[in-house]
């Protein structure tokens, strides 16, 4: 994992200069972050190598997850679609499941940060613990256009925060708490983005019998209908008609994500008979995951909703051409033509993997403005700058700060 000095030739100097003169504000204070689980998803990715980064410049960081069974993860499961505007019909014993296990999540969980760092709407009523520390709710979600019922039953807590976070400005809503807006980030120096050699890029491909001899279209995603794998098939199936190539769908599970394996089954029963589809199921795999992407021509994300969408930015990191869905935080990432292509249904994914494929000028192109986007925007030193001037700012309520 990459010590803070070795982002310099990435970032410059002074970026690391500021983290270590705010991180000397922080000094005393204890970030504690909470989530659901420690494998799997977005959230996740980004506190392994936060947490670790704030340690290292002396900022008390710590990280603890919420305990849940299954029927619990797979309510939080629908809140997660109803607050992405899906229609789920969310019912009182849901509230009830979600209120139960909350409960036992508020008598066990040991909270002892100065801040109290709440990610995603599962550790949401833990807030009853709320002392005299400061408590902070990360949305890591796109809640442009949530569910009212569920967003209105959420609301009864994150009302109660001293702030809220959210990735894109689309997704702020009316609350009577600060608001800020933080993107996420990507990690240039972790296993999932640092450089490879062709020799270990080689060895996956191999490993996963996955011949270099037609161009490769990727999609990195939990099996989860919101990221669409099967319309990923659908492009595929329609790309292949003009252009030969094969696809390969990675993704694992999340421990809180229950409906996986059920998509998995779906995914797999649409690409039966075509050995050209390769499905794979990935332990955390960080090396192979990043393998996977830079042997790819092109990368794909055709997610339905999206939070921000860090597949994207890992693809554009590695200069790769991306299609993806014109949703969520994928617009903060992707300008249409210029560092990558949006897309808005099937045919159109299809129309612009198509012409990628046929013109790797073009590809090449916009594969590099996407890195250089990627390398100014949404790389974690950024990230860890506004968390810091958040915790700070939450002992100057007063003072408006600019992030
Ligand atoms: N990811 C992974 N293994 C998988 C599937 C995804 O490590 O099998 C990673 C992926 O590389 C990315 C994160 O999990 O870093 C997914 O974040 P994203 O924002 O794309 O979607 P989320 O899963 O949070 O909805």
């Amino acid at each position: 994992m990459g010590k803070i000095d070795e982002y310099i030739p990435t970032v410059g100097q002074p970026t690391i200069d500021d983290l270590r003169l705010l991180a000397e504000r922080l000094k005393g204070k204890v970030i504690q972050n909470i989530n659901s689980t420690s494998v799997g998803g977005g959230v996740a990715e980004i506190l392994h190598r936060m947490v670790p980064l704030l340690k290292e410049i002396g900022v008390d960081a710590r990280w603890d997850l919420i305990k849940g069974g299954e029927q619990f993860f797979a309510v939080t499961k629908k809140f997660h679609n109803a607050l992405h505007g899906t229609s789920v019909e969310i019912t009182q014993k849901d509230f009830d499941i979600f209120l139960d296990t909350s409960r036992s999540n508020i008598e066990e969980i040991n909270v002892y940060g100065d801040v109290v760092f709440i990610h995603d709407p599962q550790p949401l009523a833990l807030i009853k613990n709320k002392a005299e520390n400061k408590w902070v709710w990360r949305c890591h979600i796109d809640v442009s256009e949530p569910d009212q019922k569920t967003w209105g039953f959420l609301r009864g807590f994150i009302d109660s925060y001293d702030a809220a976070i959210f990735s894109a400005p689309a997704f702020s809503q009316k609350l009577p708490i600060r608001q800020f807006l933080i993107s996420p980030s990507i990690d240039p120096l972790s296993d999932k983005n640092k450089e490879l050699s062709q020799e270990t890029i080689d060895s996956v491909l191999k490993k996963y019998d996955i011949p270099k001899d037609k161009p490769i279209i990727t999609q990195i995603s939990r099996f989860d209908r919101l990221k669409d794998p099967l319309g990923v098939i659908e492009t595929y199936k329609q790309v292949k008609r003009y252009i030969d190539c094969r696809l390969v769908l990675a993704g694992g599970g999340a421990s809180d994500d229950p409906e996986s394996t059920e998509v998995l089954g779906e995914v797999k029963e649409a690409a039966k008979d075509d050995l050209d589809i390769h499905i794979l199921l990935l332990a955390q795999n960080d090396i192979e995951i990043n393998a996977l992407q830079r042997a790819s021509a092109v990368i794909l994300q055709k997610s339905i909703r999206e939070g921000f969408g860090l597949t994207v930015a890992e693809a554009l990191w590695k200069a790769k051409p991306v299609v993806a869905s014109n949703v969520g935080g994928i617009s903060l990432q992707i300008a249409h033509k210029y560092s990558g292509l949006l897309c808005h249904s099937v045919e159109g994914a299809s129309f612009a993997v198509k012409q990628l494929l046929s013109s790797p000028d073009y590809a090449r192109r916009l594969g590099e403005n996407g890195r250089e986007h990627i390398k100014n925007n949404f790389l974690i030193t950024r990230h860890l700058k506004e968390y810091m001037l958040l915790f700070l700012s939450l002992y100057h309520p007063e003072d408006i700060v600019y992030l």
